[in-house]
């Protein structure tokens, strides 16, 4: 849409806009965004859209539905607008989304937190006791920075992520969120390639969401696929690559009853299984389905962790 639009409008419902509350420039957003097909919920994204833009909660903005904007918030209203239509993900433009009850700082270059990422962040803190713990793939640094905190800072743990944007934001992240500590450590690399030799069969817990897509195959929503970095998405064939990878390293890394604990895309609970039959260091402990009934995290103990799981 064009950007001048909402002035427009307002100056047609009424003259100079001086009387177009908060609350009425909401209703505009929502009728504007009800053409945007990626769009599923116009009045809820355009609440987010506003609120980021005004740098409140969502719900705060309920309580200053009668204030009157500035023409230079409209028109940056406006642009928010814009950029939604040409399906820029929504927490791009706001910049910000919440995950586990924190809010984390993403944007171009960094994979978007996602609901079912909370589970797995979840299941991790379960099995997490002593540490140290170990996050690959962290990209905003969500669940390492979770998992830290939730653990009152008193474990070691370790975040890698090949990309240099991604581990910007997980500083950065770790900076608001008060978990700039010595005991986490955030590394730039290749899964475990940069990790030194003494941290070999030290990690209880190894957590990662891994790029598991295949871009061939899956059915990738447009503001995923056009915006969102590949490197966070693309699992190669079947999006199996980088588990293979996972389950043959991770025997070098994880302590002698540790846990490994993944993430996994739509279908690849039964192949990631046949992955590990025949391999007598792991033993599927705990599968969990998300909120769509998807089985999203697989969670494996490696060498004698069941007699601890239960
Ligand atoms: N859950 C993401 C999506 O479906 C994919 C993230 C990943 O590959 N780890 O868009």
């Amino acid at each position: 849409m064009d950007a001048s639009l909402p002035i427009k409008a307002v100056r047609h419902s009424s003259p100079g806009g001086e009387n177009l509350t908060l609350s009425g420039l909401v209703k505009f957003g929502e009728n504007d965004l009800q053409s945007c097909e990626d769009v599923e919920s116009p009045g809820f994204e355009a609440e987010l859209l506003l609120s980021a833009l005004l740098k409140c909660r969502r719900l705060d903005l309920y309580l200053r539905f009668d204030e009157r904007p500035g023409l230079s918030l409209i028109r940056q209203y406006g642009f928010m607008l814009e950029r939604r239509h040409r399906f820029e993900p929504l927490q791009y433009i706001t910049g910000r989304e919440i995950f586990l009850n924190r809010e984390f700082s993403v944007g171009p270059g960094v994979l978007v937190p996602r609901p079912e990422t909370e589970l797995l962040a979840e299941e991790a803190m379960r099995f997490l006791n002593r540490g140290p713990f170990l996050d690959l793939g962290t990209g905003s640094g969500c669940i390492a920075i979770s998992l830290w905190l939730e653990k009152q800072k008193a474990l070691e743990g370790y975040a890698v992520d090949i990309s240099p944007e991604a581990l910007g934001y997980a500083r950065k992240n770790a900076k608001s969120l008060g978990a700039v500590s010595p005991k986490l450590h955030w590394v730039k690399g290749d899964l475990f390639h940069p990790l030194p030799d003494h941290l070999k069969n030290a990690f209880e817990v190894i957590v990662s969401n891994p790029p598991y897509l295949d871009m061939n195959r899956d059915k990738i929503g447009r503001s995923v696929r056009k915006f969102e970095p590949l490197a966070a998405l693309d699992g190669g064939e079947g999006g199996l690559t980088c588990y293979s990878r996972i389950f043959k390293e991770a025997v070098n890394w994880l302590k002698p009853d540790g846990f490994l604990i993944l993430e996994m895309g739509m279908n690849q609970a039964g192949p990631l299984m046949s992955m590990l039959k025949g391999n007598s260091s792991y033993r599927v402990l705990n599968i969990l389905k998300d909120e769509q009934g998807i089985d999203r995290v697989l969670t494996i103990g490696f060498n004698g962790a069941e007699k601890k799981y239960g």
